[in-house]
């Protein structure tokens, strides 16, 4: 399918490596010129380098902490008067709710949340004025169905799945649709360092683990980056001008749930 967005130009956070690399990869090969950011240079050069060659598509890279406002101000640079954006930032440690305080929340909240609503807030009004923009937040399926162990990105997404919920509808008039895309289980570093977790607290094989995980999935399997991306390329596309503020749960089925 065309998705009818050559051409267009795309900032992708936290995309030198999992699931923001698949919404870049996907948005390369859909034609649109990128401005990658991770923090670490080294990985985002080699990602961007591989993209670059596979799709010819022009592409700046920007290492920075998105979470930070300083990283937020090296990022907005780059990315003046992008078309498309996709946010996104590494998620926060799992615990237990009794040992969170003020600092672990707002760390939380800058991470998984305003960051977020300040790239929406400096780049959805340049789309206004075009009269075309595509937003799409990678968030969590545990905006659906708490995950208990990560009770700071159960608080913090819900907190931008609101905003987006209004917002999306503000905006939507303007020819810019705000959706969200919730991750299940990938393949991912962050799904290893998860595995990592339960095999160390239960003392059993990271093997034992992640088959542990499979078993709590109708799919069977862990998702992929590449079909994660494929998912966020379609919501940027030209065809999806008319879903506006949808939260999408790409889980394999996980969350046991009619609607
Ligand atoms: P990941 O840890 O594999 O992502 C790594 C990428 O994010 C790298 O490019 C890294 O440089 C970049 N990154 C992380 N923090 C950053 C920051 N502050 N500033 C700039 N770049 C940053 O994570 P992932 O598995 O791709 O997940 C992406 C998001 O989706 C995370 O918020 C994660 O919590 C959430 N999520 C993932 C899963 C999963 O199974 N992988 C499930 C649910 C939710």
């Amino acid at each position: 399918m065309d998705l009818g967005i050559k051409g267009k130009r795309a900032l992708v956070c936290a995309s030198s490596k999992g699931l923001g690399f698949g919404c870049a990869e996907a948005l390369a090969e859909a034609g649109v010129d990128l401005v990658m950011n991770a923090r670490g240079v080294e990985a985002l050069e080699a990602a961007a380098a591989d993209l670059r060659e596979r799709f010819g598509v022009a592409i700046e890279t920007v290492a920075a902490d998105v979470t930070t406002s300083e990283g937020q101000a090296a990022v907005l640079k780059a990315a003046e008067g992008v078309d498309i954006l996709v946010t996104n930032a590494g998620g926060p440690p799992p615990g237990m709710w009794s040992d969170w305080e003020r600092d672990d929340f707002i760390k939380a909240l800058d991470a998984n949340m305003l960051a977020p609503i300040a790239l929406m807030k400096a780049l959805v009004p340049g789309m206004m004025e075009k009269g075309w923009g595509r937003v799409v937040n990678i968030t969590s399926q545990s905006v659906k169905a708490p995950i208990a162990v990560l009770g700071l990105s159960n608080s913090a997404r819900a907190g931008l799945t609101g905003y987006v919920a209004g917002t999306a509808r503000q905006v939507a008039g303007s020819g810019v649709t705000i959706n969200n895309l919730l991750p299940g289980i990938h393949a991912t570093d962050r799904a290893v360092s998860l595995d990592t977790g339960v095999s160390q607290q239960q003392g059993i094989s990271m093997e034992e683990a992640k088959a542990n995980r499979c078993a709590t999935i109708p799919a069977g399997r862990y998702g992929t980056a590449q079909e994660f991306g494929a998912a966020c390329a379609f919501l940027c596309s030209q065809h999806a001008g008319f879903i506006v503020g949808q939260n999408l749960l790409l889980d394999g089925g996980a969350v046991n749930a009619t609607l």
